[in-house]
């Protein structure tokens, strides 16, 4: 994978102490970057998720809120109709750079899928690392750089 910021900054593990969201932050309210989106079209991601695969989930899940469930239903609801949503990410590393976390980058499981993405994202604010390593930033605005399937 292309590890670029490391170049010039370091990395910190985050264990598990910290969470992502990644579908929180990318398609707040359901609104999709389609420039963000074609990362999943990537010949790197070959077989993982599309950015049609992520407008259908998307779509889905917005429609099931829509009548009064919850986000999660919502989320289950898409899968269950063969579009599929990203979980919780894992496997958390922050990039440094001057003593701001500038970006996580962060693996996320397809639902119900064997499939992993390895997502790095950039916050639009970078943040403090002292701050960071104390509290939980998963629903900080940030945006995807880099998607590829593992
Ligand atoms: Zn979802």
């Amino acid at each position: 994978m292309v590890e670029w910021y490391h170049s010039r900054g370091s990395a910190v593990n985050c264990g598990g102490n910290h969470k992502m969201q990644i579908e929180k932050g990318w398609a707040t309210r359901h609104t999709i970057n389609f420039d963000q989106a074609a990362l999943f079209d990537s010949p790197k991601n070959a077989g993982g998720m599309t950015s049609a695969g992520l407008v259908g989930h998307e779509t889905l899940e917005a429609y099931d809120e829509s009548k009064g469930y919850s986000r999660d239903e919502g989320h289950n609801y898409a899968a269950s109709l063969g579009f599929p949503g990203l979980g919780s990410g894992s496997s958390i590393t922050a990039q440094v750079q001057g003593g701001m976390v500038i970006g996580v980058t962060a693996n996320f499981q397809l639902q119900g899928t064997s499939t992993t993405e390895r997502i790095q994202t950039r916050y639009l604010t970078p943040i403090p690392l002292s701050e960071f390593l104390k509290k939980d930033f998963s629903g900080a605005p940030a945006y995807p750089v880099d998607v590829e399937k593992k």
